[in-house]
């Protein structure tokens, strides 16, 4: 089976998360891909494939020579905003301009001009592709695939995960780290081949809690304190130009994402993201201090900020083995490309990967337009995506 019927065989199966479901995965679908998935491994030669009860898939290519053990994450699920189900892929040779995916609907699109000259598969605009992240599974698997098919080659242990539940945020969740048993890893997850990402935000989410006073407004003077004024007044005193729209790239903000309340009590919700660990620092601070202050002004208890951390960067316990970062760009390099570092503006389960001890940065998938009904995948960039995987497999080789 080629990369390709592999790709079209495993879009076919519509596995969208979903984020109201309490159960892991959170729909029954993803581990009805996880067993065909299963399955195709084995029949490569993965022995010891497997599906936990949970949905995870778990493999490894076994090494033939002293080097470090190399993981490789792909998600199995897509997202529930678009339809999942009836997709009809079609494969077209992109020479440039708009192309028409649907001319009884008079759905168009423009793909990416890296992309004239490839071959595409796309949809026919009433549903999303899926190759976030299918491209990234068939792209692992095929590279194990190489290995198992050229015994000759040296390389480490390469250990495969598949995770479930990625696009609701709960992939890293029931990953378990220890069985993976890889020393770095990376999630094959979307973007262009030459992207390497490495960088996300720290987040934090803090509640604020406002006490009022209560009382008839017609005998209110002196009496009356009014939380939303004060909760108004809490959130006057942020920077009003670090919010989420007046920042980009690297600028992190504080976003007030909900509030609601009466005179006695009023609730507002932050998010508070920074990638700079002392700049996320001094952000929290801030609501620290003004909670501080507002409660001198107006009697302790008045203000009651709760302050809980989400997930962090992951460039600190990714920069542990700086070689991972030497080795994933040299991988690009030796395809041609000049790698694009790309810091992302939200958490990955890499990141949280990172944390649990597997070092994870994100590899591109040769994929575009993800979460739309506009996803293509280039079959070139694919099949550039999967070399990238093979270099990386083979420097990591040379690595005692
Ligand atoms: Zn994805």
């Amino acid at each position: 089976m080629t990369m390709m019927e592999r790709f079209l065989k495993y879009v076919a199966v519509g596995t969208n998360s979903d984020p109201k479901s309490p159960t892991c995965p959170s729909t029954p679908e993803q581990k009805v891909l996880g067993q065909i998935i299963v399955e195709d491994m084995k029949e490569m030669g993965i022995k010891d494939a497997f599906m936990d009860e949970n949905g995870y898939v778990y493999g490894t290519v076994e090494g033939n020579c002293d080097a470090p053990t190399v993981g490789f994450v792909a998600h199995m699920d897509t997202v529930i905003d678009m339809p999942c189900e009836n997709i009809k892929p079609t494969r077209i040779e992109y020479k440039g301009g708009e192309i028409v995916l649907n001319k009884e609907k008079n759905i168009t699109m423009t793909p990416d001009e890296r992309h004239i000259g490839h071959t595409l598969i796309v949809t026919d605009g009433t549903t999303l592709l899926g190759g976030d992240d299918k491209a990234g599974i068939v792209e692992i698997l095929e590279m194990a695939k190489y290995y198992i098919d050229h015994p000759e080659i040296k390389h480490g242990a390469i250990k495969i995960g598949f995770t479930p539940d990625e696009e609701i945020g709960r992939g890293a969740d029931k990953f378990d780290v220890k069985l993976f048993g890889a020393d770095v890893g990376f999630t094959v997850d979307g973007g262009p081949a030459c992207g390497l990402s490495y960088e996300n935000f720290n987040a934090c989410a803090a509640q604020i809690d406002v006490y009022g006073t209560n009382s008839h407004p017609g005998g209110a003077k002196g009496v009356m304190m009014n939380s939303l004024w004060m909760a108004m007044e809490f959130h006057s005193m942020l920077p009003m130009d670090e919010a989420p729209q007046f920042t980009e790239g690297f600028e992190g903000f504080s976003h007030l994402n909900g509030m609601s309340g009466n005179v006695e009590h009023t609730v507002m919700e932050y998010i508070i993201r920074d990638h700079d660990k002392a700049k996320f620092e001094s952000k929290k601070q801030r609501f620290e201090k003004i909670a501080a202050y507002m409660n001198e002004k107006y009697g302790e208890g008045t203000i009651v900020a709760t302050l809980q951390d989400s997930y962090y960067n992951m460039k600190e316990p990714v920069m542990e083995h700086p070689e991972i970062i030497e080795i994933a760009n040299a991988a690009i390099r030796a395809e041609g490309l000049e790698p694009v570092s790309v810091a992302a503006r939200g958490g990955t389960d890499g990141a949280r990967l990172s944390y649990m001890g597997l070092p994870c940065p994100n590899l591109g998938t040769g994929g575009a337009n993800a979460h739309s009904r506009y996803e293509y995948v280039s079959v070139q960039e694919m099949e550039t995506c999967c070399n990238i995987l093979k270099h990386i497999v083979d420097m990591y080789a040379e690595v005692k």
